[in-house]
């Protein structure tokens, strides 16, 4: 439930309509735009039915939310939610969603110092504005490499803020939480562990930016329930990712839902980015479908690259090598102008 506050309410309004909600015993959430307070109701609504808030002086509207999702809902924040990542919380400020829309590249994994070092150098040169690369590998065998762990981390930091990027890597279990933190700008949850709860409450619990990839068999409001999982526990700063759904395509690695874009913000006020690198499998495609998210509104690009894809760990098969990866942002580079969008 929504509860719109009038123009012209006095701060003192709202302070009595707070009290009364925290009397009922549930939880609210202050969405203060320039025109309008809304105050968002968390808890069993059932109670408000039988005490109606909209007669208390200052409100204009008490309003059901239709969605399931609240705090994500666009009902209850209706500007564009604009998350913003640093490198080590004091670099340059990227922003993500609102009108400007980010790179994020690299490696699948991190490998070694050197090699992530020269393709962090090319993407940073093309125009990528937040380093990727996982430490922590979920791989569908349990004999493929699984990452090199903290070490992987401590390079992916090194490597990123030496060149004033932030950088964003995947966390698999709520047990590595705080190890990932002390390192990464921005948590990536994968496709895998979309509902994996207990991970979404945990870093839900931190105050980084998290990355919320779509699940491979999950449906846009599954998205963004799990979104509202880390939004509940305090953490606004979510970015949404589609990365493909499983069909019976089999000519690419998944199907990318392009509609998931436009679906997702006009439902929710969080950003969401494209991945067309998990979504394809193949670099054939990669770069039209990079420009077709930007086309579509998306807030940003994910995309893997490798200096030697013959020779990655994971994912070689679908990076795409520097000057592939430069030609790509040159184009997205117009496109983001003709759509009014602003490249951090
Ligand atoms: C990744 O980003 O390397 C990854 C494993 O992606 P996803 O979770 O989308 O499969
Ligand atoms: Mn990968």
């Amino acid at each position: 439930m929504i509860i719109v506050l009038k123009p012209d309410s006095t701060p003192e309004q709202l302070e009595a309509l707070i009290a009364r909600v925290k009397e009922l015993g549930l939880r609210y959430h202050l969405s203060q735009g320039e025109q309008r307070t809304i105050v968002g109701i968390i808890g069993e609504e059932d109670k408000l039915q039988i005490q109606p808030l909209a007669a208390m002086p200052g409100v204009e509207q008490v309003l059901p939310i239709l969605k399931p999702f609240k705090l994500a809902s666009r009902q209850m924040h209706p500007s564009d939610t604009v998350v913003t990542v640093k490198a080590g919380g004091t670099g340059p400020t990227v922003r993500l969603g609102g009108g400007y829309v980010a790179m994020i590249a690299g490696p699948c994994a991190v490998e070694g110092e050197e090699i992530l070092a020269e393709i962090a150098r090319a993407v940073k040169a093309s125009g990528a504005s937040i380093l990727r690369g996982g430490a922590f590998k979920p791989r569908t065998s349990p004999y493929s490499f699984q990452g090199m762990g903290e070490p992987g981390l401590k390079i992916l930091r090194d490597v990123g803020h030496s060149l004033g990027m932030p950088v964003v890597t995947e966390v698999m279990d709520p047990r590595q939480v705080p190890l990932v933190e002390r390192y990464a700008d921005m948590f990536q949850i994968g496709a895998r562990n979309m509902q994996n709860f207990d991970l979404l409450r945990e870093v839900g619990q931190c105050r980084k930016p998290v990355l919320l990839k779509r699940g491979m068999a999950a449906s846009v409001k599954d998205l963004l329930l799990s979104a509202e999982y880390v939004l509940s526990e305090g953490n606004e700063q979510v970015i949404l990712c589609e990365r493909g759904v499983r069909t019976f395509e089999d000519s690419t690695r998944n199907m990318l839902d392009m509609s998931a874009v436009p679906n997702a913000q006009g439902q929710s006020h969080l950003p969401i980015i494209v991945d067309p690198s998990h979504a394809t499998g193949r670099p054939d495609l990669i770069p039209a479908m990079a420009r077709a998210s930007i086309a579509a509104g998306a807030d940003g690009v994910h995309v893997e690259v490798h200096s030697a894809p013959e020779k990655a760990m994971s994912d070689g098969a679908q990076a795409l090598r520097p000057p592939q990866f430069d030609a790509l942002m040159q184009s997205l580079k117009a496109i983001a102008a003709v759509v009014g969008k602003t490249f951090n």
